[in-house]
């Protein structure tokens, strides 16, 4: 599991997780996005939501990770990105994998200050500008000062929620791509050691 603010880099390092491990990346983001291209009366809600940085309902979300976990694709592992977000959603995926016989290996928080994080979301928007790239609307940054509030008061619990039962590991987000990649791998390696 990926955790870790917006802009964090998650999405990114999701992509090479699932390249090394020929896994899954089960992205509630990648999900909610589809969901509200599709334009269904589900689809313009959780659009509505997005645009404004808040979170969609728990319900929502944890229906589309429920049905993305069912998927025979997704049978040798997965990555989750950008879910759970809320200690609800957290205690649903217990559920969900105690019922189906699988668990988490491992929660890997990227750690951001709040500055850094608004620089690199700004850098984001205003690349995809320059190279003609549709840019993300809830990455205007007064959508993002909503998004890290919402990040700071629903989702930072998580990493009490994780850190309890020892699953949590810490990587510095703020290092290059490749030096984060190679940490969470380090990491990742680690406990396939100690644990077989
Ligand atoms: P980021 O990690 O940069 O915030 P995401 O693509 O993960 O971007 O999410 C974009 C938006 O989709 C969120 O701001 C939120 O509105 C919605 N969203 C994504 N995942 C969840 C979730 N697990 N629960 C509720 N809302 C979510």
């Amino acid at each position: 599991m990926l955790l870790g603010p917006p802009g964090a880099g998650k999405g990114t390092q999701a992509e090479r997780l699932i390249a090394q491990y020929k896994i899954a990346q089960l992205s509630t983001g990648v999900m909610l996005r589809a969901a509200a291209m599709a334009g269904t009366v589900l689809g313009r809600k959780v659009k509505a939501i997005i645009a404004r940085g808040d979170l969609v309902p728990d319900d929502v979300v944890i229906g589309l990770i429920a049905e993305a976990i069912d998927l025979s694709t997704v049978k040798t592992g997965f990555v989750l990105d950008g879910f759970p977000r809320t200690v609800s959603q957290a205690i649903a995926l217990d559920n969900l994998l105690n019922n189906r016989g699988l668990a988490i290996d491992a929660v890997i928080e990227l750690k951001m200050d709040e500055a850094a994080l608004l620089n690199r979301i700004e850098t984001r928007a205003a690349k995809n500008r320059s190279d003609g790239q549709s840019v993300r609307e809830d990455d205007d940054p007064s959508i993002l000062i909503q998004r890290i509030k919402n990040y700071k008061v629903q989702t930072a619990p998580l990493s009490d929620y994780y850190g309890k039962v020892g699953l949590l590991i810490p990587i510095d987000g703020m290092q290059p791509i490749d030096v984060v990649e190679s940490n969470i791998k380090k990491a990742l390696q680690k406990l396939h050691c100690s644990t077989t």
